[in-house]
């Protein structure tokens, strides 16, 4: 009666022994092996070209077009020798995944085909229409032209598929008028804004000149795995990534049996081949295992800098989705894809760093460096607390609003976990005692009386949405689908500020005379003093929280990802990313234009598809089996089951009519209003709906039920 077999379900994947690499292989020959590195062009440039090369790599200039083309076709000649046929520009415009226009490295040349030269300007920059991606107001529509341009920060790479290879070149993408229309300019915008900010800090500190701060990046991804015959049974999962139906099965993940257990057989197959490819790509993946709900899973590679691991974030989404079909699945990354189990998070673990690779959250062995810590930490407590609002925008969508605060997730309210013995200390500082434990008595601030502090501190949080992890801060509210360039670059933005406010003190003290230890020692005291309200170490899921976080902390609560999203454009935001040259007000409002409109999309879609569900699929099927049972006598039990399933049926029909207004209806003009309609309108008639049809789903005969059910998609696998 279906169309999909569980049992072939079940076993449709091939293992693929070709892709099997022992750890010396992987460290000898496949690490980076596609990769282009400064090594490999260094083997194939003259040493005047190479050395041109890399002083516009370290001063981030553009490329000196005189040795353009001798770059390009280094750069194609490696490629081609790898099997590449095409290159393309690899870019990341603000729908928030990836775009690439692949251009062959053959084309037509008089009598037949001959291979194109790919030239310096190819490299540099191109042309693509910019008209089919967001520009949220940016591109007057007389000029469709948008460019990309090459960013030598973040190496070139080869894409494989099944037959051949493409050489993808990261690049920005920017309107003809020069205003950033992707997700990573205004990272590597908010980057030099943070090194331009941090420097001066450091040099108070007695860093060496010339010394670079960049931010370190670490993002964990999570995502479910689902046999491929239900995804394509399943309309809603095709069209919206999520299931918008599906009572929920006896069993769910109350068993505790899936998080770090055994992970079977053909979902290790699948993380193998997608990590050798990331390997080939040299992305530095590092853990897997089993998350909390059934057919969950989690990948994290270790940190990077921030551009690059941006760029490699997107990378292995890409390959988790293309190889999960290799093994007859599919890999669902969106936030909350099943209802009533835990939905998918991607924590962004954040630090700072120099360019030598000194660890600027990392608490020293010595008395100074523990000064230099508490200073930046202080900057850290002081920017969130100062730009909650920034950090719930900056994780703020549809399909994550599924998850923060639904009691598995972060709440939509921003604190700080630090661990208590990091609080005590700075207690301990605020109130005068200095020192730690009960011993310490009371003294001054200064170095000398700071006590070693915790390294890599034992307590954990899995409650707070932005804990601080012994050397690192994790923000854990942004989403397993989302782009992680907007929240990295919210944070080192406002982190620069912060910084920049405390190093502006700091100059002030010093300069009136006090010692660099008493003078640090008043900031993070006056520092912790304003803003230890963002400080929070209980449990953020509890009702208590809200309570206080919102009535006796004044900590914001945007509940919604719209009641977020309206606060972008604020002035003290507007202000801020202009004053760092991180978005100018016409960029920032319009990213406040397309979260709106991809917000509406989304939603929009969802109600169409729940509609055409209900209507099409799940009202057909309930109407056959009535039918069957019209026809079973006048026992009890069909007479009983006749009337729960005609008052079901009737509901259903009911709730698809106001759907089917809800849906016809816009709510207004501005695609703000026609977002607001979506969730005050559409998204409660879609709910009625799910639960007509899953109250359905529990009575009506399993043979004439239509869609694969919760309990066949999350555990036969
Ligand atoms: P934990 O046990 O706290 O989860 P891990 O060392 O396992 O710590 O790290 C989790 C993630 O945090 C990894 O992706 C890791 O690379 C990243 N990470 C570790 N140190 C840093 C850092 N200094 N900056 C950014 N990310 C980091
Ligand atoms: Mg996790």
């Amino acid at each position: 009666n279906h169309d999909y077999d569980v049992i072939s379900a079940a076993r449709n994947w091939i293992t693929d022994p070709t892709q099997n690499a022992t750890p010396q292989q992987i460290v000898t020959e496949v690490f980076g092996s596609d990769v282009l590195t400064l090594d490999q062009l260094k083997a194939r440039l003259s040493k005047p070209v190479y050395r041109s090369l890399q002083a516009t790599l370290e001063r981030g200039d553009t490329l000196d077009p005189s040795i353009a083309d001798t770059v390009a076709l280094a750069m194609k000649t490696w490629a081609m020798e790898r099997g590449a046929t095409h290159y393309t520009h690899w870019f990341q415009p603000l729908t928030g995944s990836t775009a690439e226009k692949h251009d062959s490295f053959v084309s037509p040349a008089g009598d037949g085909l001959a291979m194109a030269t790919f030239s310096g300007g190819e490299l540099i920059q191109a042309e693509p229409d910019a008209s089919s991606f967001p520009s949220g107001g940016l591109r007057a529509t007389f000029e469709a032209r948008g460019y990309t341009a090459w960013d030598p920060s973040s190496p070139a790479f080869l894409m494989r598929h099944a037959n051949g290879a493409t050489l993808c070149i990261p690049t920005v993408f920017a309107s003809w008028t020069g205003e950033a229309l992707d997700n990573k300019t205004p990272l590597l915008r908010s980057t030099e804004a943070l090194n331009k900010a941090v420097t001066p800090a450091l040099h108070l500190f007695g860093a060496s000149e010339g010394t670079r701060v960049g931010s370190s990046l670490g993002a964990e991804q999570e995502y479910f795995l689902i046999a491929e015959e239900y995804f394509y049974n399943r309309p809603d999962l095709v069209m919206t990534g999520r299931t918008l139906f599906g009572a929920t099965p006896p069993r769910g993940q109350e068993l505790e049996d899936h998080y770090f257990g055994a992970i079977p057989d053909r979902v290790l197959s699948f993380m193998t081949d997608a990590e050798t490819q990331m390997y080939a790509l040299g992305i530095p993946v590092k853990t897997r295992h089993n998350e909390v709900a059934p057919g969950q899973f989690e990948i994290a590679p270790i940190y990077e800098n921030s551009n690059v691991a941006a760029d490699h974030q997107q990378l292995i989404m890409q390959i988790l989705r293309n190889t999960a079909r290799k093994f007859g699945l599919v890999c669902l990354m969106h936030e909350k894809p099943f209802a009533g189990v835990n939905g998918s998070g991607k924590h962004c673990n954040w630090s700072m760093a120099t360019d030598k690779g000194e660890n600027l959250l990392e608490p020293g062995a010595t008395p100074d460096k523990n000064l230099q810590f508490l200073f930046f930490c202080s900057a850290v407590i002081k920017a969130v607390d100062e730009h909650q609002d920034l950090l719930r925008i900056s994780v703020a969508s549809a399909s994550n609003d599924h998850r923060l605060g639904a009691n598995e997730a972060p709440p939509a309210i921003i604190s700080i976990f630090l661990g208590s013995e990091l609080t005590e200390i700075l207690d301990r500082l605020e109130s005068g005692q200095g020192g730690r434990g009960p011993e310490a008595g009371f003294l001054g601030l200064g170095s000398s009386v700071l006590p070693p502090l915790p390294r890599h501190a034992g307590d954990r949080n899995r409650t707070s949405p932005f804990a601080f992890t012994g050397n690192k801060f994790e923000f854990r509210a942004a989403g397993s689908s989302q782009s992680i360039s907007m929240p990295i670059t919210v944070l080192n933005t406002i982190v620069a500020d912060a910084v920049s406010a405390l190093t502006a003190d700091l100059q002030a003290k010093l300069d009136s005379g006090l010692a660099i230890d008493d003078a640090v020692g008043e900031i993070v005291k006056a520092t912790y003093s304003k803003h230890k309200r963002i400080v929070f170490n209980g449990d953020g899921y509890s009702t208590e929280w809200h309570e206080e976080a919102e009535h006796v902390r004044g900590l914001l609560n945007l509940r919604t990802s719209l009641d977020a999203i309206h606060h972008l454009t604020d002035a003290k935001n507007a202000d801020l990313f202009s004053k760092y040259g991180v978005l100018t007000d016409r960029e920032l409002a319009a990213r406040q234009e397309i979260m709106y409109d991809i917000y509406f999309k989304t939603v929009n879609i969802e109600g169409e598809t729940t509609e055409y569900i209900a209507r099409a699929m799940i009202l057909p099927a309930s109407v056959k089996y009535l039918k069957d049972l019209y026809g079973a006598g006048s026992s009890k039990a069909v007479k009983g089951v006749i009337a729960e399933v005609e008052a079901a049926a009737d509901e259903l029909y009911e709730a698809v009519g106001a759907l089917y207004t809800q849906n016809q209806a816009l709510g207004g003009e501005e695609v703000h209003e026609k977002a607001h309609h979506m969730r005050d309108h559409v998204l409660p008639a879609m709910s009625a709906v799910r639960v007509a049809a899953d109250k359905l789903e529990k009575v009506v005969a399993e043979k004439h039920w239509p869609l694969p059910t919760y309990r066949q998609m999350l555990f036969v696998k």
